[in-house]
């Protein structure tokens, strides 16, 4: 049983226009969630005045008072009301002024909105010479008073939401929406080193960054320094990416800014200031290129830090999008995402052990110790029979101690006699090492000048002890020597093909169904990918050829986790898709084992390719490959004062 649809149906109501109060305090629900909202729009306001000096004053996490003081260019007396009303604005006239709109505002909104839900008064004065005195509105009546001001503008916000009870309920603790007021001065000043910021609150100085002179990337430096902390800058790295347009114009897009090093990230997104043309935004684009170009060195769910400037003509990028304009569109959301992700993909791929960036990563003043003579008492490592100078790659790494640990395998390793000296092993004509393409210095570093320093020792089979001017050098062999195989696997793959060695003896073993006919229909995948597994019968297969690079690992081992991932995807997308995972696999087992004894030689040559390996100070899983403990480190521990 219905009820009439006649009873259900609302009255009609006429349709009118609202007064401007309320369409303002419609506004004022877009624009102002909280006093921080107002802190960004004041600030906002003084930058596009021209300030070099901006002081926030607040009482009470902001909902009391917010004042911000600036020395920017001021308000004409006849214009000051204009100030307050909506739809008012000096900072566009037309619609292609919005299209090329330089300035932070210019919806001519955000004073009116926030008259109409706090108290506002505005003192201002021109620097000219026939305003000898400044003037003061008050938001309210409306009434203009003379008053001593040197020339600037201070805009004071009282009793925000007085006039909306239902919003202040949703107001956190004073000292949440401080941090908000502070997050968001913040904000603008990582991106206007030459601007000076002052915050107080309750009559306390909470904050104060100087302004920088000189401007570029020292500028930027020193303010995120300021800012963030001298830690944010010493764990990061600067880049700065200039992409060029093939055909149109100049300069399309420009990335520059700082991107934390892996270690550095957090547990929160809380780091990552991302700019466009100087406002500070959230974007989906920027955020997944940055996250997308960690995605190699980073381990699990942390976060990376960063801050990052992207610059392009303002025409290519809309910002009349959201009324905090804290969301942009861009015209080509694919070529800044390609800029950011080669922007910061670049930076992080440099080692640091390479002494590729202008601070050390050690927190350790390079002056604070001067390293000992060469030959220092403690070098106490092991002794072994010196393989010596003909063991001078990595690729040797494999050799012994990894021989006989495939089991189950038919596998007559030719190479793995203990003895032999596992490069003179190689056949004659395949390449033995594929140099590394080094990044920092093509030529080797001599000795004094190893950012990773002298090998000294090995510890319980598990880590490379090092000695270089900083201190001590803590490497972990395995993770260090696993991603120098994953990235040497990964440019051989970027060059088409990843070299690969015949076994005099195929290495047999008996297969799954599912192991055999992967290995069929995959036989393409495989051969990219440096290996030849054929069926010998319908129950075995026979791994005829594998990586040089891998070459001295278990080829059976390799084969069946290989053919275990190509298994659980389409052959024809594999090398696309899952590329970075399948060699990763395969590096895992390309990699030196923990208790494999190692000779100072071998351990040097680690170190050194380390130093030209990009991504090197990061496992393939994201952790770090090596540490610096520095001298201050290793004297506190010894109660030892310097
Ligand atoms: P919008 O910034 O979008 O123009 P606002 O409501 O924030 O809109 O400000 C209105 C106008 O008031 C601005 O266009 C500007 O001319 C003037 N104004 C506001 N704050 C200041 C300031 N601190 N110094 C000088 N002029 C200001
Ligand atoms: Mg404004």
């Amino acid at each position: 049983m219905t009820t009439p649809p006649s009873t259900l149906q609302p009255p009609r109501r006429p349709i009118r226009e609202l007064p401007d109060e309320l369409i303002s305090q419609i506004a004022a629900g877009e624009v102002v969630e909280r006093p921080a909202s107002v802190v960004r729009e004041l600030v906002d306001n003084a930058l596009d005045a021209g300030a070099t000096q901006i002081t926030v004053r607040l009482q009470a996490g902001g909902v009391r008072l917010i004042g911000v003081e600036d020395n920017g260019c001021g308000i004409l007396r006849g214009e000051l009301p204009n100030a307050l009303k909506r739809h008012a604005t000096s900072k566009i006239a037309s619609l292609s002024d919005l299209e090329s709109v330089g300035t932070m505002g210019f919806r001519g909104e955000a004073l009116a909105a926030i008259c109409s839900i706090a108290e506002v008064s505005l003192l201002t004065r021109v620097d000219t010479p026939d305003e000898p005195h400044g003037w003061l509105l008050d938001g309210r009546s409306g009434e203009l008073q003379p008053t001593a001001r040197a020339p600037g503008t201070t805009v004071e916000v009282r009793e925000l939401f007085f006039a909306t009870p239902a919003r202040r309920k949703f107001l956190k603790t004073d000292a949440t929406e401080l941090a908000h007021c502070i997050e968001a001065v913040r904000r603008h000043a990582l991106a206007r080193p030459d601007v000076g910021f002052a915050i107080w609150h309750d009559g306390k100085l909470v904050a104060q960054w100087r302004a920088v002179v000189g401007g570029g990337m020292d500028a930027l430096r020193q303010r995120l320094a300021d800012v963030l902390g001298e830690e944010f800058v010493q764990q990061a790295v600067a880049l700065d990416w200039p992409v060029d347009a093939p055909d149109d114009g100049p300069q399309r897009l420009r990335v520059w800014g700082f991107a934390g090093v892996p270690d550095a990230a957090r547990s929160r997104a809380d780091w990552q200031f991302a700019y466009v043309n100087g406002r500070y935004v959230r974007d989906k684009v920027i955020t997944h290129a940055a996250r997308s170009a960690y995605e190699d060195v980073l381990h699990g769910h942390r976060q990376p830090v960063y801050a990052l400037f992207v610059s392009l003509d303002p025409a290519r990028v809309d910002v009349n999008v959201h009324p905090t304009k804290i969301e942009v569109r861009f015209r080509d959301s694919r070529e800044v995402h390609q800029g950011v992700h080669h922007a910061v993909e670049a930076a992080l791929a440099v080692p640091r052990s390479g002494g590729a960036t202008a601070e050390p990563v050690s927190t350790q003043p390079a002056t604070a110790w001067a390293p000992p003579a060469r030959q220092a008492p403690f070098s106490f490592a092991p002794r072994e029979p010196e393989v010596g100078h003909r063991v001078s790659d990595v690729g040797a790494l494999w050799g012994h101690g990894s021989a006989g640990a495939s089991t189950g395998s038919a596998r007559t390793d030719a190479f793995a006699n203990p003895s032999d000296n596992a490069i003179a092993a190689y056949p004659p004509n395949t390449v033995r090492a594929e140099p590394v393409q080094a990044l920092t210095h093509p030529q080797p570093l001599p000795e004094g000048d190893w950012p990773l320093g002298r090998a000294i020792a090995q510890l319980q089979g598990a880590y490379i002890l090092a000695e270089n001017a900083h201190g001590l050098v803590v490497v972990d062999m395995h993770a260090a020597h696993e991603r120098i195989v994953y990235e040497r696997l990964k440019q051989q793959l970027d060059d088409q093909q990843v070299a690969s060695q015949p076994l005099l003896i195929p290495a047999t073993f008996a297969a799954t169904p599912d192991e055999v006919a992967t290995a069929e229909t995959c036989a393409g995948v495989l051969a990219t990918l440096g290996l030849e597994v054929t069926a010998l019968s319908p129950r075995t297969l026979a791994v005829r050829a594998v990586p040089t690079t891998l070459a001295q690992g278990d080829p059976v081992e390799l084969a069946r986790s290989v053919l275990a991932e190509l298994g659980q995807h389409d052959a024809s997308t594999v090398v696309q898709r899952a590329r970075n995972e399948l060699l990763a696999t395969m590096a895992c087992h390309g990699a030196v084992r923990a208790n494999r004894r190692l000779t100072l030689d071998e351990m040097n040559a680690l170190l050194r390719q380390m130093e030209v390996t990009e991504r090197s100070d990061q496992c393939n899983h994201g952790r770090p490959t090596w540490r610096q403990v520095g001298m201050k480190e290793l004297d506190a521990l010894f109660l030892r004062g310097r």
